[in-house]
Order: structure tokens, then sequence, then C-alpha cells
């Protein structure tokens, strides 16, 4: 299927109507990096690093993390990397740490929770990630922020962690990017300060609508059951997009949904410039995106949402199949 989309590998994404929809891929282990290339995706627009403490029956030493990190960047080769810290708990559970018996585990201590609580592997791998990068460009993605204040104690972790790098005398990042993923409805409206303060957010469509529609993203019964172009997901999605341009933050989306081709072309509608999907995706959605006229479609979108309908699906496949 890679051999279908190779002619336009190298082009860009570039709409009907002349918007550019900048195209990157998620990643979690060294075996994805060649797919940098093959897919042509701009950079690993998410670097899942808990995968890397998930196939291991020990917690990975600092030494083998920072080697590991900096294979990554080097077969990177100079294109961004967002390495999103480690989100553990919930659906992630590391077989050599002792579970927490928790009624709601989704609801529960995960992610960045565990790593301001308990910031000992936090701080380890940040130290990792100054020492892998060696004075090249760095980007940090903080997992689950629910509220500013959980931004800046990473923020703080993030500065302690250069402070002791710079006594030691090693070399920093000539550039370093710290961003958060939004993946809880609070964030959508924390205060202006965030959106400034922040290097980048990414929206982690998965987590994200799981909570907005409060429908577990690992039940069967109920995942599918909400659409994501459902008008008030879009909607508020849409949200977010008007408070990062009111703010010149830089927002991408990173979840399954960007892979998707109608669900790309849609978030795309809704003014996201930036997807992250695994990297089989990228051809079928760059090809996709190089037919469609966004405005065209952002007209459907909103004529559907005035019209009261559920979800802008059948609305936005109709218009689609008009425009083949
Ligand atoms: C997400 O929640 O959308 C996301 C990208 O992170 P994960 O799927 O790893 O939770
Ligand atoms: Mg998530």
């Amino acid at each position: 299927a890679q051999e279908r989309y190779a002619s336009i590998r190298d082009k860009p994404a570039t709409t009907k109507c002349g918007k550019t929809i900048s195209l990157h891929m998620n990643a979690g282990l060294m075996a994805d990096l060649p797919s940098l290339e093959g897919s042509g995706a701009e950079g690993v627009g998410l670097f899942r690093t808990e995968l890397q403490f998930l196939v291991r029956n020990q917690m990975p030493k600092r030494s083998e993390l920072s080697a590991l990190y900096a294979k990554v960047l080097d077969a990177a080769g100079g294109k961004r990397v967002v390495f999103r810290t480690l989100d553990i708990g919930s659906d992630k559970v590391l077989p050599y740490m002792k579970p927490n018996d928790e009624p709601n585990p989704a609801l529960g201590w995960r992610a960045i929770r565990v790593g301001l609580d308990k910031p000992g592997v936090m701080r380890m791998q940040l130290q990792a990630l100054l020492r892998a990068a060696n004075g090249r460009p760095l980007t940090i993605m903080f997992p689950f922020v629910a509220q500013y204040e959980e931004y800046t104690a990473a923020k703080a972790e993030m500065q302690k962690a250069i402070e002791r790098e710079r006594i030691l005398g090693h070399p920093l990042p000539e550039k370093l990017e710290i961003g958060a993923m939004l993946e809880t409805p609070s964030l959508a409206f924390a205060p202006d300060k965030f959106y400034e303060e922040v290097d980048f957010l990414s929206i982690g469509g998965n987590d994200l609508k799981q909570f907005f529609f409060a429908a577990d993203r690992e039940n069967e019964r109920v995942r599918r059951r909400y659409d994501t172009l459902n008008v008030s997901f879009l909607t508020f999605l849409g949200n977010i997009v008007k408070r990062c341009d009111a703010s010149g933050t830089a927002l991408s989306f990173c979840g399954e949904d960007a892979g998707r081709p109608v669900e790309a072309v849609c978030l795309a509608a809704m003014g996201m410039r930036t997807l992250s999907m695994r990297p089989a995706s990228i051809g079928p959605v760059k090809n996709i995106l190089r037919s469609i006229d966004l405005d065209g479609l952002r007209r459907v979108i909103e004529d559907a949402g005035l019209r009261g309908d559920q979800s802008v699906r059948p609305a936005v496949l109709d218009y689609l199949r008009k425009q083949s």
C-alpha cells in the first residue's frame, strides 16, 4: 500500500484551497524509525517513551535510556522528535511496578500525576533525554496535564535537570521546546497564561474523546458509541484551535483519528495544521488532503451543526463523494 502513495511521498500535503498541513508520525520503538524516511513524515510528532519501559522486565537504567534516545535522534537525522515523558497507569501498567488498586484507573494515578508525586523516574528520564541530545535541539512533551500548575511543576523539574547538567559540564540543547498534551477537557479552559507559556500543545484525541463523552476507550461496549465527528466534539476542538490561534500557540493532534482520512480532513477543516499518526496512514491522509477544499468542507460541517445533526459524518461523506 505504501507504494501506491510513493509518488506523493516527497510532496507537501497542500489542499485545493492552498493550506499546507504538516504530517508527522507516531512512534515508540527503535524499529519504528525507518518509517520516518519511508512514509515521508516531517518528523516524529509523538514518541511514546513508555513502550521502552513496557517491553522490559525491570526499570531501565538512565544510561540505557540515554543511549536509546540518542539512537532515535541519530536515526531522525535532524527531523524533530517529540519525546513524550512516561505515560503509565491506566491501560499501561509496568510489570515491575506495584500495581495500584484503583476503582477507575483511567481517572486515576497516571502519567504526569505519577511523575510529579514520585519524581525519581521522571528526573532520571529528563536527564537521559538531555544527555542523549548532547547539545542538539530537544523537544519534550508532558502527558495528561490537567491544569496549569502541573505544567509549571513539570517544567520546574526540567529546569532542575538542566541546572544539574550545566554543573556537570554537559552540553545543553541548542533549542529546547517543552509542551503538553491536551487530553483532559479541563485544559481547554486553562488560563491564558498556560496557553502563552507552553511551547506547544498536542491534542491526545484518544484520551480527550474518552473524557469528553465519559466513554472508556478500553470498553468495547461504549468505545465506538460516540463519533469523533459528533458536532459537540468538533465544536470543542474548534474552540481549542481558536484559543491557540489567539495566543499563537503551536497546536497539533496526535490521537488515532489523525490517521483516519475522513476524520483527518475534518480536523484540518476545524483548523488543525499539524497531524501526527501511525506511519502507514501518512500516504492515505496526504492523498485526501491534497484533493480537498477545506473551506468548502468547513461550510459543510457548520451547516450540519446549524441543522442540529448529531454527527457531521453523513454530510461530510456526501461532500467527499461529490468531490471525487
Ligand atoms: C491520546 O490519548 O490520544 C494519545 C495520543 O496518547 P495515548 O493513546 O498513548 O494515550
Ligand atoms: Mg493519551
